[in-house]
């Protein structure tokens, strides 16, 4: 029994169970379903050749090819993106339906050893398209889910959702929250607001390969922390020790703890908001056992870089996203390549820079060269040691490589 929730979700509609109206039918243009039979996720609107029926927002809808051959279902959505595509076979996309889905998730977190772990209480349950369910993140924080809707669809399932959460995690769950009011278009006129769907906690201590963390899921950027970074600390860590290491914009301190937890011997934190600060300054405190001298700046990075002209044994730069749309991509790159540059040159010989970019534009072949242009710049040997991505709990479908967005190099600087 699903109780209330069911009160967020509109009646499916379907013309195989017998009830309710029939689906939309969406028509693709000749020659448009070669990306649906290759598996890819998304139909835009200009591959549509007409609409039958009358769709609202967030429908389910049917896909043919210009011929009548069915193609896959998905949820129907005004703008560029017009339908996102769950299921290339033809299904009842009903309760039992996303709960499989939402099982298949769990499982292959529990096939990763997340679930039931006593280091890591914190992770990504579900990842939009990498999961079979576009337009839809649940991240797990100890006892709190947090869901974040980018499609109308899937927010007017989020009750449904939260209820199939519960049975899922039983008594390891004790609030679900809604974080979509960034994310669903305002043009929607949905007025979306984040809210519980249930529970009421929106602080929690998580613990990440063993270290803690408090993470405020309300105000927190994103669903409250960079789960995506979990992998990529730890091998930070390995490199810590004896050394000193600028964590350049650290938002909620992640580099940082793990630095002073692998023994570094002075960490200097850098973000330009108070909060993040805060947020890190909170966070190393949480894990007293580290010996070295932790210090942080709230300052902004190209101007802390050129003031500061300290030199570092180690230096992490994980900016925010600097393309958010392919029309600022040139600029992107441009930034890239500037802060790689400054941060090469401020980075003592033999010394070690992770950089990144989780800019879903930039592909990994333009962020390469951004930073080779950027090393060329300095004339210093800079050799590739690692390639990073993100964890598997951010699984990437192969024929949607768009979800592919966070990737990173560890460089030695000679
Ligand atoms: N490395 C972090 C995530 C970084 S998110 C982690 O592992 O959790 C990006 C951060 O960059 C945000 O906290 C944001 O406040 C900060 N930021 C954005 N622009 C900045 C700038 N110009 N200078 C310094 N910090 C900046």
């Amino acid at each position: 029994m699903l109780g209330p929730a069911w009160r967020y979700t509109k009646p499916f509609y379907s013309n195989y169970n017998g009830y309710m109206d029939p689906l939309a039918r969406i028509i693709l243009k000749p020659g448009k379903e070669q990306s649906v039979m290759r598996l890819h996720p998304w139909i835009f609107s200009g591959a549509i050749a007409r609409i039958e029926g009358n769709p609202e927002e967030g429908d389910t809808v049917a896909l043919y090819e210009h011929t009548g051959e069915f193609l896959a279902m998905g949820h129907y959505q005004k703008g560029s993106i017009a339908v996102r595509v769950f299921s290339f076979r033809e299904v009842i996309p009903d309760e039992g339906y996303w709960h499989q889905k939402l099982r298949n998730a769990f499982e292959l977190r529990a096939a990763l050893g997340l679930t039931g772990n006593m280091d890591t209480n914190v992770y990504r349950m579900v990842n939009g398209e990498g999961d079979g369910m576009p337009g839809l993140i649940i991240d797990y924080y100890n006892g709190i889910a947090v869901m974040q809707s980018h499609s109308i669809g899937m927010y007017r399932l989020r009750g449904l959702f939260s209820g199939i959460l519960k049975e899922i995690f039983k008594e390891r769950l004790e609030a679900v929250y809604d974080k979509s009011e960034n994310t669903i278009p305002p043009k929607a006129g949905l007025d979306v607001k984040d809210e519980f769907i249930s529970g009421n906690q929106t602080i929690v201590q998580v613990k990440e390969n063993g270290y803690l963390f408090s993470v405020d899921v309300g105000t927190g950027q994103k669903t409250g922390f960079f789960i995506d970074q979990r992998d990529n600390r730890k091998l930070l860590s390995r490199y810590a020790r004896g050394k000193k290491v600028l964590n350049m914009f650290c938002y909620t301190g992640g580099f940082s703890v793990y630095a002073l937890m692998g023994g570094a011997h002075l960490v200097h934190s850098v973000d330009s908001s108070a909060h993040a600060v805060a947020m890190t300054e909170q966070n190393v405190g949480l894990n007293p056992e580290a010996t070295g001298i932790h210090k942080s700046f709230q300052a902004e990075a190209f101007g802390f870089l050129s003031d500061m002209h300290d030199q570092y044994d180690v230096i992490i730069l994980d900016p925010p996203a600097f393309a958010k749309h392919q029309d600022a991509l040139a600029n992107a790159l441009q930034a890239y390549k500037r802060l790689n540059a400054r941060a090469i040159d401020q980075t003592n010989s033999g010394g070690i820079l992770f950089t990144f970019s989780c800019s879903q534009v930039v592909s990994k072949d333009n962020f390469r060269k951004s930073v080779f242009a950027a090393s060329a710049n300095t004339g210093r040997h800079v050799r590739i040691l690692h390639q990073l991505v993100q964890p598997p709990d951010h699984p990437v479908s192969i024929y949607h490589p768009e979800g592919e967005y966070l990737k990173g190099l560890v460089l030695q600087v000679e």
